[in-house]
């Protein structure tokens, strides 16, 4: 049976909420009689991006602000 985990790829300090959060990938792995296949990609995803979609227009992670993605700041 194949497994799919969320697993963080940068972090990030966030202005909007003032800490750390992560950029995450969603991976799902190969049952195990399939071992040599590499894991699948099938979304991303800001580890606070659903609280954030509550309050004001911060970010393209909430779905709230499409022109800033703090990720790719330097
Ligand atoms: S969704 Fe955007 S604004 Fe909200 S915590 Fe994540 S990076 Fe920050």
């Amino acid at each position: 049976m194949s497994e799919t985990n969320w697993e963080p790829i940068k972090v990030r300090f966030c202005e909007h909420k003032q800490c750390e959060v992560a950029l995450e990938v969603q991976a799902v792995y190969p049952p195990e009689v399939l071992p040599d296949q590499a894991p699948r990609i099938t979304g991303h995803r800001c580890s606070l991006g659903i609280s954030c979609n509550m309050d004001s227009p911060s970010c393209v992670w909430s779905g709230t602000n499409p022109t800033f993605d703090p990720f790719l700041e330097k």
